[in-house]
């Protein structure tokens, strides 16, 4: 919290408008899931054999210098030289977030010595039923479970992050709340669903609307002992309680293909470095406000966790709210109880994934 503080303070004091608060880093595009939700293995298969070699992830994040890096991907426990590569970003003292979906961490775990700037970030979408769901992989979540178990009792930190789609059952979250918490996971992140055209089903995207609901119902009447690992302004942004514009120099991605245009989700060209993206994006091309369609209904925490951050630090308005949402706040709502009630539709039966297929074309009647 102290090196994010600094941080921003120091790109405040610089009079930087635009500064990188988390890189994304994608080493590679291969994975051991295929989630329905996913569009990262719909690339062809010479992409997908891609790596970055480890000089070119030290010299992005060098480039970049932001002081979070987090590690997506594909799954990066499937890149040949991942211990080599935390090994120099702990040595660059980063904190990094490597996120897995655990399914071989047990296997690799000797890669990785216990750190403070190391944290696997693990992809647990919701209970057993819900996760395995999720991840189209039965078994999923008991793997993952074993893993973070395994983890913690060598001393590793563990988080989890979450990607809830249309129909997540906000009971069943919560539920799954206490249960990580009884794990022992330092925090939790959450996003709403990405909007990823290449993901093979795209029926389960949220829409603006239906994700402040749902994140109202979440996240109001909160336990005490739920901890996440996000922005306190920023859930109170998924609860509809906030509007903030999305800055998407905040998290910006770095994978094979280069510096990424504007964001993680869309894909509007490249730049060979960091200089050049913040110099060549079309920034008011994009965010809600800006009338792009494929921003229309995005509320994803690499769009708007870096703007919540800013608003922190932007005023004492902000700094105060975000002491309050953090230290006394429990959201108490009764509207969002009785939403807790509400019936739920039918779980959906899991999507069949066909490499390279092309994704349904029913972006519209979903995005309400
Ligand atoms: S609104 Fe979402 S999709 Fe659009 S630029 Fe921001 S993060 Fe990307």
């Amino acid at each position: 919290m102290w090196t994010v503080t600094s941080y921003v303070l120091r790109q405040k004091l610089a009079g930087r408008k635009q500064y990188p608060l988390v890189l994304m880093l994608e080493p590679l595009f291969r994975c051991n899931l295929a989630c329905a939700g996913c569009g990262k293995i719909q690339y062809p298969a010479h992409i997908l054999k891609k790596d970055l070699s480890p000089e070119e992830c030290f010299r992005a994040v060098e480039e970049c210098g932001a002081p979070m890096v987090s590690i997506p991907g594909g799954e990066p426990l499937m890149h040949p030289q991942i211990g080599e590569i935390i090994a120099g970003l702990v040595a660059r003292r980063k904190y990094i977030y490597l996120c897995t979906n655990a399914l071989l961490l047990k296997e690799k775990i000797h890669l990785f010595q216990p750190s403070k700037y190391l944290t696997f970030s693990v992809h647990l979408d919701g209970q057993r039923e819900e996760h395995d769901l999720a991840v189209c992989r039965e078994g999923g979540y008991d793997i993952a479970v074993d893993a973070i178990r395994e983890a913690l009792k060598r001393g590793f930190r563990v988080t989890t992050n979450t990607t809830l789609f249309d129909g997540a059952n906000p009971k069943s979250v919560r539920a799954f709340f206490d249960e990580m918490m009884d794990l022992g996971v330092e925090g939790m992140m959450l996003s709403p669903g990405y909007s990823y055209d290449k993901a093979p089903d795209q029926k389960h995207f949220l829409g603006r609307a239906r994700t402040r609901r749902m994140f109202r119902a979440i996240l109001s009447n909160r336990e005490q002992n739920w901890r996440f690992n996000l922005s306190p302004l920023f859930l109170e942004f998924l609860m509809g309680k906030r509007t903030y514009p999305c800055t998407p120099w905040g998290m910006p991605t770095y994978n094979v293909f280069g510096w990424q245009k504007p964001c993680y989700l869309l894909q509007d060209g490249y730049a060979e470095t960091f200089a050049e993206l913040l110099a060549t994006t079309e920034w008011s091309n994009y965010g809600t406000e800006s009338g792009n369609p494929a921003c229309a209904n995005c509320m994803v925490h690499s769009g708007y966790e870096a703007s919540a951050v800013n608003a922190t630090f932007s005023s004492l308005g902000g700094f105060l709210a975000t002491v309050k949402a953090t230290l006394f706040s429990s959201y108490r709502d009764e509207e969002a109880l009785r939403l807790l009630e509400e019936p739920q539709a039918p779980v959906n039966p899991l999507v069949q994934i066909m490499p390279n297929a092309e994704p349904a074309q029913s972006l519209q009647e979903t995005r309400a």
